[in-house]
């Protein structure tokens, strides 16, 4: 088996009495895009701080291809970090700041301004080598803060936030630059991002944190499709969360549920069990939700319309069932005007006892 090429291993920060970062274990394999995203304060800076050598841990051990890192300052490991406000250099010119970590490693001029060159080159920045920063866009800056970093070929890159700062347009374009560098590279991305979009289209891995503790790593795929916990599934969006109470079963991973909204069927994830009387928690993703005036399915709810937001080739439909219960359905806009809804229409919610999760940690 590969060794991971880093290891958080019982990981603990704290800032005081706060625990910013409760016992992480993470393993990150090389080549690996993993993106660390969660909601504002949940420790994703601090974690990737810790493996950059910004903050030491309080607890546990952080290792880099099997050698503990915890006591090494920054200076002292490769893991160059790619900020929000990327902190070029304001005095040197394109050139002279992506060749400034050669320079610090005492590489000798002529070999540092061909290597800095190749760079620029790569990163299609070539023309602005003599440019001042401050006479550049925001996207070029940014491919200047890559030069930066990466011309010292470091194993990993850590980047925090790096495209906040950036048009939507321009965003979606430096994606792009960004996963394409990183394939061509084979080099171990670790990004931190509040923003899920773009930690779906890029990353292999996805770690979501809530509240300093690790709730789900996965896939993008994983963590949408088998959410772990009610707090992921309300992270990822999109999802219907309901309550039952387990009644029976129908085989090994259909569950027989009640609830004060009727009964139904829902899936049990690989490896959890329930037993009679347990109380759990079950998501249904907006999207396998169907509409029907005359309900043929055994997990369906009677509700009302009570709105809908048009968002690009998709509807999202609300309903409200009895007892104030609201969920959302989302279908293809052509599909949507076919069915002909309007508000305060009664119907049928319907969706299949597969697409109906008991949620794992809940
Ligand atoms: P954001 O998306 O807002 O940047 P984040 O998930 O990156 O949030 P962190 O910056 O890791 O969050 O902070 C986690 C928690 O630790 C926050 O409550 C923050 O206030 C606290 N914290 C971070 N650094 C320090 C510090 N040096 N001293 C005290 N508390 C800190």
């Amino acid at each position: 088996m590969t060794q991971p090429l880093v290891v958080f291993d019982n990981v603990v920060k704290h800032f005081g009495s706060y625990q910013a970062v409760e016992r992480m274990n993470l393993e990150i394999y090389k080549g690996e895009f993993v993106a660390i995203m969660g909601s504002s304060g949940c420790g994703k800076t601090t974690t990737l701080r810790m493996l950059a050598g910004l903050d030491k841990p309080s607890e546990g051990e952080i290792r880099l291809n099997g050698e503990r890192i915890n006591d090494l300052y920054s200076w002292e490991r490769e893991t160059p970090l790619v900020w929000q406000n990327l902190a070029l250099f304001p005095f040197l010119n394109v050139l002279e700041n992506v060749e400034f970590g050669l320079r610090m490693r005492g590489m000798a001029k002529a070999e540092r301004r061909k290597k800095a060159l190749e760079w620029l080159e790569r990163l299609g920045l070539e023309e602005f080598a003599s440019r001042d920063i401050s006479l550049l866009s925001g996207g070029q800056r940014q491919r200047v803060a890559l030069a930066r970093s990466l011309v010292t070929e470091p194993p990993i890159l850590l980047l925090d936030e790096p495209l906040s700062a950036l048009d939507a347009h321009l965003s979606v374009r430096m994606q792009g630059v960004l996963t394409g560098l990183q394939k061509d590279l084979g080099i171990t991305f670790v990004y931190v991002t509040h923003s899920q979009s773009e930690a779906f289209a890029m990353a292999d891995r996805v770690v979501i944190m809530s509240r300093g503790r690790v709730e789900q790593i996965g896939s993008p795929q994983e963590v949408y499709l088998e959410p772990h916990n009610r707090f992921v599934a309300e992270f990822v969006g999109g999802k219907n969360i309901l309550g039952g109470t387990v009644v029976g079963f129908e085989d090994s991973a259909l569950v027989r549920l009640d609830s004060e909204h009727g009964g139904f069927l829902a899936r049990l994830p690989e490896g959890k069990t329930v037993v009679p009387a347990e109380r759990v928690t079950v998501c249904v993703s907006a999207e396998h939700i169907d509409l029907t005036a005359q309900p043929m399915r055994r997990n369906r709810l009677s509700c009302t319309v009570v709105g809908e937001e048009f968002i690009g080739s998709m509807v999202n439909i609300y309903l409200e069932a009895s007892g104030g219960l609201e969920l959302q359905v989302q279908k293809l806009q052509a599909d949507y005007n076919r069915m002909g809804l309007r508000c305060g229409q009664k119907i049928f919610a319907e969706w299949d006892a597969a697409h109906a999760l008991i949620l794992r940690g809940d």
